[in-house]
């Protein structure tokens, strides 16, 4: 069994009442036989103090009065629901009587109009004693023996270089005589992190998030074997998941790793935290106080598994200063000098880079602190810039840094490649440039304004496979639901072995949207969507769907909707990629269509419409490499509705033609409208389409189209049409008759010949013929080129359904992810 066990709770953890009753639970289960739990104070507590002090330097006595008032709320709320009425008002009196104290010093800094780091100090450091004392008092109150411990009478520590350092000698013994003091303490101690006192027993801190560091020190002083910081995410990740939805949980990491990510931003835990630990060689974990039974991030001094790259931090607020001239050159002690007034000015430098040429040294320092540096700089170089060796120092503000940090960088090419070229593609400018040559780290300094996208960007160029496609399906009816429920069968294995990442972030029906950062699970989305949804905005939709930090985006359009239809252009034009089923773009016209050909090549989104003539079937595949390899096409020729299909190969004589429509409607075969079938509006359509891949300027209108609606049912309510079609089944079974007596039968068919003459209606074809031999609701289709000329060739089979034309969408998918790069 564990021995010491150090935990220590961030503010997150220790919000309010039910967090704290959650703290204490975790607290009660351990099981090691000796726990000391180091607590922040309640979340947003330090904010307020370190405010409430700014606001009685600048002489606002109402201000920071309101601060205070709200701090007491605040606990007095948290005793009233955690504890006992008597133990309540005992730490409500004590509250008050700190309180008190703060209003004095506070009062006292409103006489001085300026307030100074003694007061800071102090006034600061009252929300852990105020939290310490209340969850103590809880664990008490149910049955977990436990004392608090006032950090300011153990830890001992001054300010050195703006970095406290502790006094190891004088803290122990005062612990050693803490605990002589106490020789029945219970097993359970509860001390307040982020503050220490000064030799001469004055209140300080240990600096901003110094709760983590506390721990650390604690568990030096107690001699223990594990350290758990506890926080409100699930252990360390690849970034800041605030800022990069993606960023992944890890499971491990080196203290060196954690080290870097710390220093450069990654909030998470502080990076002072590490050396107590360190020297001993204590495993520290970062674990999840919401999610307890989760393991966390294991941070040692181990090699650790897995990624090369282990995360990503940024430092806000930086400003870059370049110090150039020629009288640098070969001149040593000129970076001693440098960093020397720099040091003598307590500033700290944040990141550095030489050129080999010495011509000018760069380096990054808080944005706070810009001037001072320059001024600094100015001074130390004062006899060299009169004398012009050196130029000029030059300041740029406005600046961050992005680092991307791992131990296994060490040595493995491509990894920078892939950094820069990341940072490359989001355009993102990089002003300043440094590895160490432990090379855990690369940092670079870029604008502000360019940080996100940059940290996006690289994030998903380290981490994601290159070929992760966001994807919107917007249409989720009978074919949109079954694509989402074949992709989902699909995408682990598609993941897994070919790395292919298919994350659906948008659902859209005709009424509502769901759009979600994380991928949507594929097996509930009807339920997020009714839960989740919000009314549909194409618009938003798209905007969603790509989104800068995926490699790819694409839009899958299952309606059959001209409105949406009509987005294509601008979707490809901003390099959304689009695939559909619907044959609306392709058959509106020209102008439009040769857009959407067109943007495609400007911009590499690609276009695949693959579904919209003959489902799944390879029909536009199959003409595009024809056309491609330079074949001539005199004539296509295809049945091309599966209801048509259906109605003339069943329509043998045994029971008349308006029968069979009934039928077929009744089979679902039909439109909800039959006449929409009837009408060879589709199928005019669909030639539309394949006339115009062969480069034929055609029109939708200028197909010649024979309706088989009678001219006298072209309007009515379908009911009406129902029942007055039989009135006409004499002259279709006149047709039928005078076929057969050829030898011959009836097919609904469209054709396109070269000249562009194209033409949909119905026609007789001997029994010998591809078109006599169709079966159900066949598609089949004929080219007539000059390589096939003898024999066309034939592409035959179900050209209807949802299933496969939610399949051949889902190809389409997998084909634009092969353009992508992936090797399927
Ligand atoms: P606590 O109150 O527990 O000290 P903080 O708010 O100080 O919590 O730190 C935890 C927060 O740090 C997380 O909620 C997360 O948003 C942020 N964070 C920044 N970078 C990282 C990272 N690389 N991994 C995990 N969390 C990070
Ligand atoms: N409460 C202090 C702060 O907010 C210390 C800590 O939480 O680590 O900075
Ligand atoms: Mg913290």
């Amino acid at each position: 069994m564990t021995a010491t066990v150090v935990h220590k709770f961030g503010g997150t953890s220790l919000a309010d009442a039910a967090c704290i009753r959650r703290v204490a639970e975790i607290i009660a289960a351990r099981s090691e036989s000796r726990r000391v739990v180091v607590v922040s104070a309640m979340a947003g507590v330090t904010n307020a103090l370190v405010r409430a002090v700014e606001l009685a330097g600048a002489r606002d006595a109402d201000g920071y009065g309101r601060l205070l008032a709200d701090l007491e709320r605040k606990h007095r709320d948290a005793f009233a629901d955690l504890l006992p009425p008597n133990v309540a008002r005992e730490l409500g009196e004590a509250l008050d009587k700190d309180l008190a104290e703060i209003r004095d010093v506070l009062h006292a800094t409103t006489l001085l109009r300026r307030h100074s780091r003694e007061t800071l100090d102090l006034v600061t450091g009252y929300g852990e004693i105020w939290s310490a004392r209340m969850l103590s008092a809880y664990l008490a109150s149910r049955g977990c023996a436990a004392v608090w411990i006032d950090a300011r009478e153990i830890l001992t520590a001054s300010w050195k270089d703006a970095t406290p350092e502790i006094d190891w000698t004088s803290s122990r013994a005062r612990l050693e005589r803490w605990r002589a003091a106490r020789a029945n303490a219970p097993a359970t101690f509860v001390v307040t992190g982020f503050i220490a006192s000064t030799e001469d027993g004055v209140a300080t801190t240990l600096g901003r998030n110094g709760s983590d560091f506390s721990a650390s020190i604690f568990a030096a002083l107690f001699d223990a074997d594990e350290i758990h910081i506890w926080t409100d995410v699930d252990g360390v990740m690849s970034a800041d998941p605030r800022l990069v939805p993606e960023a992944l949980t890890l499971d491990e990491m080196s203290y060196d790793e954690a080290m870097e990510l710390a220093y450069f931003g990654a909030k998470v835990i502080h990076p002072s935290t590490m050396a107590p630990a360190v020297e001993r060689g204590l495993p520290i974990f970062i674990r999840n106080t919401f999610r307890p039974e989760l393991p966390g991030t294991r941070i040692h001094a181990g090699p650790s598994s897995g990624f090369a790259v282990k995360g990503l931090a940024t430092v806000e607020s930086i400003a870059l200063l370049n110090l150039e001239g020629t009288g640098m050159i070969g001149v040593p002690g000129t970076a001693q000098r440098l960093f020397g007034a720099l040091r003598d000015e307590g500033i700290s430098v944040v990141m550095i880079s030489q050129g080999s040429s010495e011509h000018s040294i760069c380096f990054a320092v808080p944005a706070t602190t810009a001037d001072r540096a320059r001024a600094a700089v100015e001074r130390a170089f004062f006899a060299e810039q009169h004398h012009g060796q050196i130029q000029r120092v030059e300041v740029t503000s406005g600046c961050g840094i992005l680092a991307v940090v791992g131990d296994g960088m060490a040595g493995r090419p491509g990894i920078a490649a892939k950094f820069f070229s990341a940072l490359g593609k989001a355009r993102v400018n990089i002003r300043a440039i440094a590895q160490g040559s432990s090379e855990r780290n690369i940092s670079v300094v870029v604008d502000a304004p360019d940080m996100q996208r940059a940290l996006r960007a690289a994030h998903s160029g380290l981490y994601l496979s290159s070929q992760t496609l966001s994807i919107g399906l917007v249409g989720a009816g009978s074919v949109g639901t079954e694509f989402l429920r074949q992709l989902d069968s699909q995408l682990s294995r598609l993941k897994q072995d070919f790395d292919v990442d298919l994350r659906v972030r948008a659902i859209a029906t005709s009424k509502r949207m769901l759009l979600s950062d994380r991928p949507i699970d594929l097996g509930h989305w009807t339920r997020a969507l009714e839960t989740n949804g919000e009314p549909v905005d194409l618009e938003r939709l798209a905007a969603h769907v790509h989104a800068e930090h995926l490699p790819h985006a694409a839009l899958v359009d299952c309606t059959a909707s001209d409105d949406v239809a009509r987005q294509y252009d601008s979707w490809l034009a901003r390099g959304i990629h689009v695939i559909t089923p619907n044959k609306r773009a392709n058959a509106s016209d020209i102008d439009y269509y040769r857009r959407l050909r067109r943007s495609n090549r400007a911009v590499s989104a690609h276009y695949l419409y693959e579904t919209t003539v003959g489902a799944a079937l390879p029909i536009i595949q199959t003409l595009r490499d024809l056309v491609q390899t330079g074949d001539e096409i005199s004539e296509i020729e295809g049945i091309l509705s599966g209801t048509l299909s259906f109605l003339f190969n069943s329509f043998d004589g045994s029971r008349p033609f308006s029968a069979l429509v009934e039928q077929a409607r009744s089979l679902g075969y039909t439109e909800p409208d039959p006449r929409d079938d009837l009408s060879g509006m589709d199928v005019a359509r669909k030639m539309t389409i394949l006339a115009r891949e062969i480069g034929l300027s055609l029109e939708l209108r200028d197909v010649d189209l024979h309706s088989l609606v009678p001219e006298a049912l072209q309007r009515g309510t379908v009911a009406d049409f129902i029942e007055a079609l039989p009135r006409h089944d004499g002259e279709m079974e006149t047709l039928r008759r005078d076929a057969l007596a050829n030898d011959k039968v009836l097919r609904f068919v469209g054709r396109v010949t070269r000249g562009g003459e194209a033409s949909v209606g119905l026609r007789a074809y001997p029994n010998s013929h591809p078109f006599a031999r169709v079966h159900l609701t066949d598609n089949i289709v004929l080219f007539r080129t000059s390589r096939y000329s003898e024999n066309p060739l034939v592409v035959q089979g179900p050209g209807a359904g949802r299933e496969v034309t939610a399949a051949g969408v889902f190809a389409d998918l997998l084909r634009l992810a092969s353009y992508l790069g992936a090797v399927l």
